[in-house]
């Protein structure tokens, strides 16, 4: 395969509601969104899902387009390609930078998929014509915290994650069990925790959580393990795994017992189905993790829940969840707890050129050599 054209799109969205942590609160999500033509006219799409600030990692919108305007499209652009393994590997001289990798390397998935004539799902090996839908409900009043999740529990979802810090945590949480005494419940705690917190975490462990999520700081590994061995909870962890080798360590350490993989955070695709291989053989259970995304990184993670390991709901929610009009058609529509995996080929998903086009702020676009 050999790339004629690389474009991007630096858009911009209003989130359905304001999406608050202990960190942020984002009202307007910005994305890259990246599109791939190849010489065969087949296009691929990819999303780069760094925010706009650096509080889930150290990528931002802007240091994701310079690494990849100056860097990672060089590294490609001319390039004859066989997988789209050989792109990811490509890139790996180049350091981090994980989310603007994978926007890329994304793209060249969707491309290969098509190329092939199947969906991106049966492309990687995905064994689900269905995956459940999960749901991140913001941090609010207690008030509209119990009514937003009794709406999403109506709507069928089959997961609730809300998000907690040291000054909302056991209290909120008694309350949301006591009024949904069963439900899977996950807290995530994006790092707000030090294992000074071990008497207030351990404190948690009554309340028969599905998981706790990323607790302490993302390069505690070691100290994770701690926790864990202290802890009845099953420790997940996000925000620390954002490689293979660091799923690796995570293992070795019994730093967790579950994990979430996100395309973007791990760096690829191609590393995401590492590391769901890796706790595959591990007996480790996995789930897709969201990134308030549009839906093209959310069809990568539908494709990517289809595969086996993928046994706990992600947080694969409704396209009308987070945004009035998605960027793909048709949306990504939640029936009866679950979302259909597209069997059309590449994401499987139409994206909307002309609404992308409308709401991107800038846009560049790289030619091959050989065709200019
Ligand atoms: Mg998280």
């Amino acid at each position: 395969m050999n790339i004629q054209q690389i474009d991007l799109f630096l858009t911009s969205m209003k989130l359905v509601q304001p999406f608050r942590t202990h960190q942020e609160t984002v009202t307007d999500r910005e994305s890259i969104l990246i599109k791939i033509t190849d010489d065969l006219g087949y296009t691929g799409w990819g999303e780069v899902v760094a925010f706009s600030s650096p509080w889930y990692t150290e990528e931002t919108i802007e240091t994701a387009w310079h690494m990849l305007t100056e860097f990672f499209i060089p590294t490609i652009i001319q390039g004859e390609w066989t997988s789209p393994r050989e792109v990811n590997e490509a890139l790996i001289p180049w350091k981090r930078n994980q989310m603007a990798k994978a926007g890329l390397e994304m793209a060249v998935w969707d491309l290969f998929a098509k190329r092939a004539g199947v969906s991106l799902a049966a492309y990687i090996g995905g064994v689900r014509k269905r995956v459940k839908a999960g749901v991140v409900v913001s941090m609010d009043t207690p008030e509209v915290m119990l009514s937003t999740i009794g709406s999403r529990l109506a709507e069928g979802y089959e997961r609730i994650k809300v998000k907690i810090d040291p000054a909302n945590d056991y209290e909120m949480l008694q309350l949301i069990r006591d009024t949904y005494p069963d439900i899977a419940l996950l807290a995530d705690a994006n790092s707000a925790y030090t294992l000074e917190d071990l008497e207030k975490l351990k404190q948690l462990d009554s309340l028969k959580l599905l998981m706790m999520e990323q607790p302490l700081a993302a390069d505690d590994i070691v100290e994770h393990a701690e926790l864990q061995k202290h802890l009845s909870t099953s420790v997940c962890l996000d925000e620390s795994i954002v490689s293979l080798q660091d799923a690796r360590n995570a293992v070795k350490l019994g730093s967790c017992k579950v994990m979430s993989i996100k395309i973007g955070r791990v760096g690829g695709l191609a590393n995401a189905i590492d590391i769901h291989d890796l706790c595959a053989e591990h007996d480790i259970p996995v789930w897709c993790g969201g990134m308030l995304e549009t839906g093209i990184s959310r069809a990568f993670h539908i494709a990517l829940a289809s595969l086996p390991s993928f046994t706990i709901p992600g947080d694969i929610s409704a396209s009308n969840r987070y945004w009035e009009r998605d960027v793909i058609k048709p949306e990504v529509v939640v029936e009866n707890g679950e979302v259909m995996v597209p069997e059309g080929p590449g994401i499987g998903y139409e994206v909307d050129e002309e609404f992308v086009e409308s709401i991107s702020k800038r846009k560049a676009s790289i030619h091959s050599k050989a065709t200019t």
